[in-house]
């Protein structure tokens, strides 16, 4: 298949791609285009045989459901059975943005793209260009990461060409996504909300408008057969470079510098190629290897931004393992060390 490549202005988009990119869903194609979050591989998000390839695309399990995304929150009422009063306060304080919360769905909504759950993920994004395809196409779009399963999700075209270049209908260039990192998930459709998936919206901003959440055990804890994460898309080794990744934690900082230091001598004298994650504060201290910073410490939104964006970058230069510094499990940095954790395997070195 030859993928349409087209690049917009990501504060107005020439109509001409966004009515092309809306055409295109309505008639069963996949297009990936920017969000906040990171790119989306969208389908019409109520026809499962459109959803189906996106599944193929992508290589994803079947078991692992799709987010819907509107463009306006009244159309949330078409796909879900009930929005509870929670939900409607987390709607007016964050949406449009970063934030998926799972509702029960409506019939409308195939058991295809929700991995036979009755339940269902809606997310309303800011992004300009995901809004203008959304409404010109006039459908809930289904539209996980447009990565292919395992991967790091994109944070830029050029990462999702080199995914599904040939594998999808058209790709939309938009720039750089502003988070850098997955949406945050929301489990709505019980009395006490549970935190699925941390993100941009972090437990403590969401605290703040409705009070206290539970948080899935596995949101830092390896699952295993007797703890299975409630997404079933944690459940997978996600985010993952080719190379080996181990994290390295300890209070000091200069600690962890140090045995970084002695890790990557150790490994390049086994002739490996050695990448490090560094921050702003570290980075000159490390003396062999491949440093890249993620960022200020202070910024952890800066750390996020630049997470997937350097773990593609280390599988482009032919890195064998990386070490990588981790941040204080607090706002935005619970999500940060949840993706470091999947990307590491939840290998981790306590110094
Ligand atoms: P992605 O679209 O790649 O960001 O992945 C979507 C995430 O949402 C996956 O981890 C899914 O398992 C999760 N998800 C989607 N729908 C549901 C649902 N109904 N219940 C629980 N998790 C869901
Ligand atoms: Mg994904």
């Amino acid at each position: 298949m030859k993928t349409i490549l087209a690049t917009v202005d990501n504060k107005q988009p020439e109509q001409k791609w966004i009515k092309q990119a809306a055409d295109i869903l309505k008639n069963g194609g996949l297009v990936a285009f920017p969000t906040e979050t990171v790119y989306g591989l969208g389908a019409n998000g109520l026809d499962a045989c459109a959803c189906k390839k996106i599944y193929e695309a992508k290589g994803r399990p079947s078991d692992n459901p799709l987010i819907l995304h509107i463009a306006e929150k009244k159309d949330l009422y078409t796909i879900v059975k009930e929005v509870p009063q929670k939900a409607e306060k987390l709607m007016n304080a964050f949406w449009p943005g970063p934030l998926t919360m799972i509702f029960q769905k409506e019939d409308c909504v195939p058991y295809e793209i929700t991995g036979g759950f009755s339940t269902v993920a809606v997310r309303f994004p800011s992004h300009t260009v995901a809004q203008a395809i959304i409404k010109a196409s006039g459908l809930p779009i289904a539209a996980p990461s447009a990565n292919s399963s395992g991967k790091p999700s994109p944070t830029k075209a050029s990462h999702v060409i080199f995914d599904l270049n040939g594998k999808i209908d058209m790709i939309i260039d938009g720039g750089n996504a502003e988070f850098g990192l997955e949406s945050t998930i929301i489990d709505v459709s019980e009395e006490i909300p549970t935190l699925l998936r941390p993100g941009a919206i972090t437990k403590e901003m969401i605290e703040n408008v409705i009070g206290q959440i539970e948080i899935d055990p596995t949101i830092l804890t390896k699952p295993s057969q007797n703890l299975v994460p409630k997404a079933p898309g944690m459940k997978y080794t996600h985010y993952s470079p080719k190379a080996d990744v181990i994290l390295v934690q300890g209070n000091d900082l200069s600690i962890v510098q140090q045995n970084i230091n002695h890790f990557v001598e150790r490994e390049l004298q086994l002739s490996k190629k050695v990448g490090i994650l560094a921050t702003d504060q570290t980075k000159q201290y490390y003396d062999c290897g491949i440093v890249l910073s993620l960022g200020n410490r202070e910024n952890l939104e800066e750390i996020g931004s630049n997470l997937f964006k350097h773990l593609r970058k280390f599988d482009f230069l032919g890195v064998d393992i990386v070490y990588s510094e981790t941040v204080p499990e607090k706002g935005e940095g619970l999500a940060i060390m949840n993706r470091l954790q999947k990307a590491a395997g939840y290998k981790i070195i306590n110094v």
